[in-house]
């Protein structure tokens, strides 16, 4: 039994070719696990996007030969079922690192070897095991640059395997359910077509989008990853996080001779990639990541419950025009530019005092990269409460990181087009345009485009007064 998880590819999947090697008839099985306490279920847009790449999993296991086993149900009680009907002597799967994961995951070993099954995992899911990276005292790493040099320090990152070329089945397969009657594509409404219309789901689509990107655009990477308008980064994160595509075949393209970049930008694009990395390493080794704060001292913090503001927000709707292009972005397409991530990030935490946790659950049912390790670990970092995380007192300033990062308002024209025809001076704060200019340009405030939720510097003097109240 080859069990697919965070790994929804047959190329470079070091399980998969373990079974393979053996010679013996191979049983892919998907489990959609929705029972296992602890373990977080996939948000919508993940739904949407699982739903899309198991189709082209099945799709790819059936032209090798074989058939791609879909079961609904604690994976623990699954395996067990599966491993009996198929008399199977092996279960083979990658390693993930989430806690309720791998408790589950030495569970199932430990009932399969009491049965006189062998359990045997893998990793594939990052380049270097989390549990590897060990501090000179023997603790985990808190911050980036010393965990990026233990990473360099683990040697070569290993180069990807070539997919099997054939996948013999058993004779009998178990019985598989349907994935249409899993319901993972929504419905009433089906708010999907325009995140359809932006998305390949699947390892084909992964491979393509890498291989056009360290083609194209891989080249301005550490001139252009922070302008939103022309969006001139990989968008893998999708394909990441379903593991359509693994890390190890994005460094080893980034890196490839014949890839079209100069050394900076692949040096910068290949750190980013240890940032994936570097969450798995954070979840790994303090497991309430998603719950907790990092930082003890923001258990104090004052967060203020105010559903409206946070519905505002939610909807694209705050009266600050990058924050809620950002929000748009989000609700039409699944994925949201990096930039504009820490901008409505730190817009919802300091500008609302909302705590980082409603905005971490947002992300994880909107993006359809909602990754275990990175949404939460990046929220703890927006918020100041993370590892390694940007001081709360530096509060971004929303006017001025649309005018530096968005100059000609390329993206805030394209998802708030209600002030489209504004200037480009006063796009990145409606409410300061003079009366003419505004009724020439058919904007009402407070009509078809919100006043700004909160003021600025207000907003800023009250984060800054309940940053005290957090102080040890
Ligand atoms: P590129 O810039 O092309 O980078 C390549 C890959 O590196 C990405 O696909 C991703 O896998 C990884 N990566 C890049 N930046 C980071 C980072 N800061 N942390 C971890 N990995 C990174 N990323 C997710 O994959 N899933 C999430 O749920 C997620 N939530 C986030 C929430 C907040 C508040 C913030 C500020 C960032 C979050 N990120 C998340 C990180 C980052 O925004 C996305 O990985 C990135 O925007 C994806 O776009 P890309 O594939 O074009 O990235």
């Amino acid at each position: 039994i080859v069990w697919f998880r965070q790994d929804l590819r047959l190329s470079d999947n070091p399980a998969l070719q373990a079974a393979v090697q053996t010679g013996s008839p191979v049983v892919p099985l998907f489990i959609l696990d929705e029972e296992t306490p602890g373990i977080r279920p996939y948000g919508g847009a993940q739904r949407w996007w699982l739903n899309q790449s198991l189709g082209e999993l099945s799709h790819a296991i059936e032209i090798k030969g074989n058939k791609l086993i879909l079961r609904k149900g604690r994976a623990d009680a699954v395996i067990a079922e599966i491993s009996e009907q198929t008399d199977a002597g092996t279960v083979y799967w990658n390693r993930r690192y989430g806690p309720a994961e791998e408790k589950l995951d030495a569970l199932i070993k430990e009932e399969l070897k009491s049965n006189g099954i062998e359990a045997r995992s893998f990793d594939g899911l990052l380049m270097h095991e989390p549990a590897l990276a060990r501090t000179k005292s023997g603790g985990f790493f808190r911050v980036y640059t010393p965990f990026w040099k233990s990473f360099v320090a683990h040697g070569d990152v290993r180069t990807p395997i070539p997919a099997p070329d054939t996948l013999p089945g058993v004779d009998s397969p178990p019985p598989s359910e349907e994935l249409k009657d899993w319901a993972l594509h929504p419905q009433n409404p089906d708010w999907t077509p325009t995140i359809a219309a932006e998305w390949c789901p699947g390892e084909d689509g992964a491979r393509k989008a890498l291989q056009s990107y360290v083609s194209t655009n891989l080249k301005h990477y550490d001139t252009a990853r922070d302008f939103p308008g022309p969006n001139q980064t990989s968008r893998l994160s999708p394909h990441l996080r379903f593991g359509e595509i693994s890390p190890h075949q994005c460094w080893h393209a980034c890196h490839a001779p014949d890839a079209n970049a100069g050394d900076r930008a692949r040096e910068i694009w290949a750190k980013e990639l240890v940032w994936r990395e570097f969450s798995y390493h954070l979840l790994h080794n303090f497991p309430g990541l998603t719950k907790e704060n990092f930082s003890a001292k923001f258990d104090a913090f004052p967060w203020q419950n105010d559903p409206q503001k946070l519905e505002s927000w939610k909807r694209g709707r705050t009266g600050y025009p990058i924050v809620d292009a950002g929000m748009r972005q989000l609700w039409q397409t699944g994925w949201m530019h990096n930039r504009v991530r820490m901008i409505v990030g730190s817009f919802l935490v300091k500008h609302l005092l909302i705590d980082w946790r409603e905005g971490e659950e947002w992300f994880w049912d909107t993006l359809v990269d909602g990754d275990p390790a990175a949404n939460p670990s990046q929220w703890q970092w927006v918020a100041g409460s993370g590892a390694d995380a940007a001081p709360y007192f530096r509060i971004f300033n929303p006017m001025l990181q649309s005018g530096k990062f968005d100059p000609q308002g390329q993206y805030i024209r394209r998802y708030v087009p209600e002030i489209s025809q504004l200037p480009d001076k006063y796009l990145h704060a409606p409410w300061e345009t003079p009366v003419e200019i505004l009724r020439n340009a058919g904007v009402k405030l407070g009509e078809t485009y919100p006043l700004p939720i909160v003021d600025h510097k207000v907003a800023r003097a009250e984060a800054l007064a309940a940053l005290k109240l957090t102080k040890p």
